[in-house]
């Protein structure tokens, strides 16, 4: 079998090894197919074809790339593919809200959920098989981890909710957004989130803008600050706690990175960005943990001076979660409080809860757990596969 190492160039964070007899074209962003053609002797301008044919409309098979001269295609069947995963459930909830339970090739399950609202429609997408991070009130976390989304997997996820979508017929049903907020830690997963990414917002694949692509994370700051040198897009952190010892209970990951260095961190990356833009920050309201006018007020005194989106979420309860929701007036007060202060807050809407889409309920089906804790102690950002 042969095979040809490319490396890109203009693409520093990647590196590409083309196996020409699997090589999966879907996971490739315009770079990496630009830099496929070249080692297969064609010109570069196919790969935007290519990408239009699979992303823009929707189809897997070379033959009807009519574009393509018939050797090209014949070629393209024989030493590449384009493999999307397969759909094991598709669930539609009360609210509109719908959910797709994804089989990758090894067993392992991902989900998916698309969340309609009246100016748009979000995709939720996964990043990892399970969670490394071990939140104390996420149901992901606790089934443990497995392993890294390819980019490809990824961006499968995108590809068969738009074409879904598309066969209900139904207006409104169309993806505007994409948030990284599935299942897992994208930036433990970072190489092949940013090609998801790049191909989300390519012209020639989904178009979306960088103001409607969010990757969110619990606050892993050396990626965080190589997101920032690489990529334009919106920035999610999951805070949920306005001093250590609490976050270190309920995000564990913040005993490596503590408070501190996440504030510095944010305020980095909002310098680096090109545009205007704000920080969206998760703060799950935990019922007498976390959801006192005190932390409010300490939440202010944290995030002073950074461009701020405030996203407050009701915890999603699940069994044996330990937690319980906050009251509907403990929310208001501290959306009050914050609002006062001049803080943009919004109170999200659990969507979805009826087939368990809502945040925090992902838990997909995971084969092997036991990698969780040899995942996260040994993060070697950007390095993953
Ligand atoms: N690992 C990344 C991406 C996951 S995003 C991150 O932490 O940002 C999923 C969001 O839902 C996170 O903000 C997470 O903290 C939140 N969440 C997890 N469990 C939840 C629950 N039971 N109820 C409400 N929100 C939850």
């Amino acid at each position: 079998m042969s095979v040809i190492q490319q490396t890109i160039e203009s693409n520093p964070v990647q590196q590409v090894v083309f196996d020409n007899k699997t090589t999966n074209l879907l996971g490739l962003d315009r770079a990496a197919l630009e830099a496929f053609f070249e080692s297969i002797g064609e010109k570069k301008f196919r790969a935007t074809q290519v990408m239009k044919w699979i992303h823009q409309m929707g189809v897997t098979d070379f033959q009807q790339m009519n574009n393509l001269s018939k050797d090209l295609r014949r070629q393209l069947s024989e030493t590449s593919c384009i493999q999307n995963l397969h759909v094991a459930k598709d669930l539609i909830s009360k609210d509109g809200t719908r959910k797709w339970l994804l089989q990758l090739h090894d067993g392992n399950n991902i989900e998916t959920v698309f969340i309609p609202e009246d100016d748009r429609g979000t995709l939720c997408v996964s990043s990892q098989v399970g969670c490394a991070l071990d939140c104390s009130f996420c149901s992901t976390g606790r089934q443990g981890f497995n392993r890294n989304l390819t980019a490809a997997e990824i961006i499968s996820q995108v590809w068969l909710a738009s074409q879904l979508l598309e066969e209900e017929k139904k207006p409104g049903r169309k993806i505007t957004n994409v948030v990284m907020m599935g299942m897992g830690e994208p930036l433990l997963n970072f190489d092949n989130t940013i090609t998801a990414v790049r191909i989300m917002m390519d012209d020639f694949a989904y178009g979306l803008s960088k103001r409607r692509v969010t990757v969110s994370t619990a606050g892993v700051v050396p990626a965080m600050e190589r997101l920032g040198d690489t990529l334009d897009m919106r920035l999610a952190v999951s805070l949920h706690a306005t001093n250590d010892e609490l976050r270190n209970e309920l995000v564990p990951v913040n005993k490596k990175y503590p408070l501190k260095e996440l504030m510095a961190a944010c305020r980095r990356f909002i310098d680096k960005q090109n545009t205007r833009s704000r920080i969206t920050f998760e703060y799950v309201m935990l019922d007498g943990i976390n959801d006192k006018p005190e932390h409010a007020r300490e939440l202010i005194r944290l995030l002073k001076g950074i461009p701020t989106l405030m996203n407050l979420i009701p915890f999603n309860p699940f069994e044996g979660s330990g937690y319980s929701t906050s009251s509907k007036k403990a929310v208001t007060r501290f959306r009050e409080i914050l609002h006062a202060s001049g803080m943009t807050t919004v109170v999200r809407k659990t969507r979805g809860d009826d087939i368990d889409a809502a945040c925090g309920q992902l838990a997909g089906k995971i084969e092997d757990k036991s990698r969780r804790h040899r995942r996260f102690e040994e993060p070697r950002f950007g390095m993953e596969k």
